[in-house]
């Protein structure tokens, strides 16, 4: 019988600590630090739980996402999302994310069903009362003692009252998903067209018989352009990853073509791609990712971010020099991000607690340096740092046993195995037709064992 619930502690050091953001990272954080007796503030500056998952139809005043002074939304979620990863697999290790009633039973749930999957989490959990909604961090930065940190924050809206505090350690989970990184695309300025990033797409309706380009190939582009092809004229996508000869129509449908990368784009309203083509579009969608940001945290040059490398960080939460006080939780992406993130949670709550200990800070910076060089080895830019899509569980199994605790399943890591090819097989289908039926048995009967 599996069991999560930490070790007990002989005596408790009882820190006081900020969490930076109330999504799924940092509601299992607060849990995790909660457990092991610390005190606790979480600051959100939403009005609600869940982050990511809290979708708005509300978009930025700049649609591009570029400009310093836009509002900021901090989700990029479209109405029609659906998860890309199957329920069984996706949701936390100790919290089974699986139908609770009334709600969305399907094994790839609307985004809703997972707002209330976090909803209630945070709920059963008593994290709600540990929150500071509408509460924005302006700033964290190291006391003059150089052991705690300073935190500023706002209330938003009303009075904008300011508060400056002092805490034993900051908990930075705020997400990596809103501030876009777009496509560089030679003779765009003149063009005539309208561009926007995929954070600020919603809905199809903007886009009716236009002609659209969607530059990427990620999950959400691979979406959003199946979401735009309902109604546009022609969708035209851009992608450094086609493989076969382009342009080339996409299977299944009528108004949808595959291209290279985008070569230029011209004063006449036409977009030349690198495969010959030429199109006249009326809109660029940039599905092209996001950067690492924080525009609060002050470190004084110990931790920057080059390339979208947030750098130097022990196993991707730790800066050595400011270990353990300052902490990430969540930057890895190609994961599975909640068993991750609470994986996470638990290693630093122990190491906070002293019951897990963290290696001196030289060798600490060593293994950061291999991993680079590691990273080098394989041709890969400094921008892929965190991209875990070759050793996710590896690294979930390494943070567990420093935690003393069993593996991640076999049936999740198989499982997504499994669900990542049926995506790549069926593009248009992989949320309604699979073939591991044995796997969510499994996962079931996990589920019903857990403790
Ligand atoms: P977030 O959910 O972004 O939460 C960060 C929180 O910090 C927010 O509430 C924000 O308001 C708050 N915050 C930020 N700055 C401040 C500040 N200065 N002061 C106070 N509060 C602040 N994952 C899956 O598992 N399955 C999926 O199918 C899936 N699909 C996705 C689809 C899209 C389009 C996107 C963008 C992501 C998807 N993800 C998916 C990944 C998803 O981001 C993670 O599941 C998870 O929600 C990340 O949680 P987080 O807490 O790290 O960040």
């Amino acid at each position: 019988m599996a069991s999560f619930a930490p070790r007990p502690i002989p005596s408790p050091p009882h820190l006081r600590l900020a969490v930076v953001g109330a999504g799924a990272a940092g509601l299992v954080a607060a849990r995790e630090l909660c457990r092991e007796g610390h005190g606790v503030v979480v600051f959100e500056r939403g009005a609600s739980v869940g982050g990511t998952w809290v979708y708005t139809p509300a978009v930025e005043s700049d649609p591009l996402g570029v400009d310093p002074a836009r509002n900021i939304i901090q989700s990029s979620l479209y109405k029609s999302l659906r998860t890309n990863l199957p329920r069984e697999c996706m949701g936390f290790l100790d919290y089974p994310f699986v139908p609770r009633g009334g709600g969305d039973a399907r094994r790839f749930p609307s985004h809703e069903e997972v707002l209330s999957y976090l909803e209630n989490f945070a709920e059963e959990f008593r994290l709600i009362e540990l929150i500071r909604f509408r509460t924005e961090v302006e700033r964290v930065e190291r006391e003059v003692d150089g052991k705690s940190w300073i935190v500023k924050s706002r209330e938003m809206g009303g009075g904008g009252e300011k508060k400056r505090e002092v805490y034993d350690g900051v908990v930075v989970c705020n997400g990596h998903y809103t501030e876009p990184r777009i496509a560089e695309i030679s003779g765009i300025d003149a063009w005539p067209g309208k561009q926007m990033h995929s954070h600020n797409y919603r809905v199809p309706e903007p886009f009716v018989n236009q002609a659209v380009i969607i530059i990427g190939s990620s999950a959400s582009a691979v979406d959003i352009s199946r979401d735009v092809a309902r109604l546009a004229k022609e969708v035209h996508i851009a992608s450094r990853s086609v493989t076969g000869t382009v342009p080339a129509k996409v299977p299944s449908y009528e108004n949808m073509w595959f291209h290279s990368t985008i070569e230029r784009a011209e004063r006449d309203g036409s977009v030349v791609f690198h495969d010959g083509s030429l199109v006249y579009a009326d809109v660029i969608i940039h599905c092209t990712g996001y950067k690492y940001y924080f525009p609060f945290l002050e470190t004084n040059g110990v931790l920057t971010v080059d390339d979208n490398r947030v750098s130097p960080l022990y196993k991707h939460v730790f800066p050595p020099q400011l270990a353990p006080s300052l902490s990430f939780i969540g930057l890895p992406w190609k994961v599975v991000p909640f068993p991750l993130v609470e994986l996470q949670s638990k290693w630093l709550a122990g190491i906070l607690s002293g019951r897990i200990e963290l290696p001196s800070e030289e060798e600490m910076l060593k293994d950061v340096k291999a991993d680079y060089q590691r990273l080098e080895r394989k041709g890969w830019p400094k921008r892929y740092a965190h991209n875990f899509s070759d050793c996710q569980f590896e690294y979930d199994d390494w943070l567990a046993e420093q935690c003393g605790l069993p593996p991640v399943e076999d049936w999740r890591k198989e499982m997504y195995v499994v669900a990542s090819k049926n995506k790549v097989a069926r593009p248009e289908r992989y949320r309604d037709e699979w073939d591991d039926d044995h796997l969510v048995e499994q996962a079931y009967k996990y589920f019903e064992n857990l403790v």
